[in-house]
């Protein structure tokens, strides 16, 4: 799994060739890509499935905003269907309120299966409007979409539901660029559709995992407010992954962090500590994270952390809390930004 980033990247250069390809075609109006996409379904006409009929709603709800402003024609119904489907969970040790997991070959899209987190959406703030904003987000990735960076609050595709304040962080509707983009890849013409270049790499099927996230941690003394511990520390080894063998969702590879520096919580200097990143393989299937880099041994990091039930520890929404010691400093694996140990060091 060491090659996680430099897959990353690979399907990101594919993505903006995408966007380019699609610009070519569009000549009268340019293309505003806040978004980007490494896949589709071979047909703009869909029909997801879900499983209850509670939940049917929120996803009909999550459905319409696309249905009615874009090319993406997807209707919900209930029952039972294997390549497009939503489902209820029910996970207090993750971060996310909602997460796609779905299945590309050679940039197609073949199967999505969209989870909803009641732990989460059963909350009072999770109001209906809030909940289909959450389904529709991850409508937005079934039907090919990545996240907008963190800035883009305008767009459904926004990461985060909620800032740390408990307000709303996401726009419950696509933005005008959302649906640019969604209707470039889902000309409502065959000709275009025929024309319309993915540009992407021959690779075999890979599995992605796209998350919504509950809140939003703006800043270092926030995520130190959220952690049950915040440590520094070197990356041991790696133990290996846990997979039950299908759900995709569940994916995790494990690694061993010894602890040099405890800033919040009650571990000890030397002690190690088992920290759980999202996307692993069960030695055939290989399970993508799109907020996961997986550390490597011999790193050194700075992390925030929450305890899972199983007593692993994970990093508060994946990338947003690892921090890898790098010219002196501790910057963000992510964005690359310099942690302010003065907004930690002010929150003890
Ligand atoms: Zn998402």
């Amino acid at each position: 799994m060491s090659n996680i980033k430099s897959k990353k990247k690979k399907l990101l250069s594919g993505s903006f060739s995408v966007l380019l390809g699609l610009t070519l075609l569009v000549s009268s109006s340019s293309v505003s890509a806040t978004v980007n996409t490494f896949g589709k379904w071979s047909n703009r006409t869909q029909t997801m499935y879900a499983v209850t009929t509670a939940s049917q709603t929120h996803w009909s709800n999550g459905a319409a905003k696309w249905k009615n402003s874009t090319n993406y024609n997807i209707s919900v119904a209930s029952g039972l269907n294997s390549t497009y489907y939503s489902q209820d969970v029910n996970k207090s040790d993750v971060d996310w309120d909602g997460l796609c997991t779905f299945t590309v070959n050679n940039g197609i899209i073949s199967k999505a299966i969209l989870n909803l987190n009641t732990y989460y959406t059963s909350q009072s703030k999770y109001t209906s409007s809030i909940i289909a904003g959450v389904t529709g987000h991850e409508i937005g990735h079934s039907l090919g979409l990545e996240h907008t960076s963190v800035v883009e609050t305008s767009s459904i595709m926004h990461p985060y539901t909620f800032n740390s304040n408990g307000t709303i962080e996401r726009a419950l509707n696509p933005s005008a660029s959302d649906k640019t983009v969604v209707n470039n890849l889902y000309p409502l013409s065959k000709l275009a559709a025929n024309r319309v270049d993915l540009g992407l790499s021959s690779e075999d099927i890979s599995i992605h995992l796209e998350p919504s996230w509950a809140v939003y941690y703006e800043d270092e003394a926030a995520l130190m407010k959220a952690a049950d511990l915040v440590i520094r520390g070197r990356v041991a080894e790696k133990i290996g992954n846990k997979a039950a063998k299908g759900n995709y969702s569940n994916y995790n590879t494990l690694v061993n962090i010894q602890v040099s520096d405890v800033i919040k919580g009650t571990k000890m200097v030397g002690e190690n500590i088992a920290m759980s990143q999202m996307g692993g393989t069960d030695g055939k299937v290989e399970v993508y994270s799109d907020s996961s880099t997986h550390l490597k041994e011999k790193q050194e990091v700075l992390l925030f952390l929450r305890q899972s039930s199983d007593g692993t520890f994970r990093p508060i929404n994946e990338d947003d809390s690892i921090f890898l010691l790098e010219d002196g400093g501790y910057h963000n694996i992510a964005d690359q930004q310099l942690i302010n140990e003065k907004k930690i060091l002010s929150n003890l």
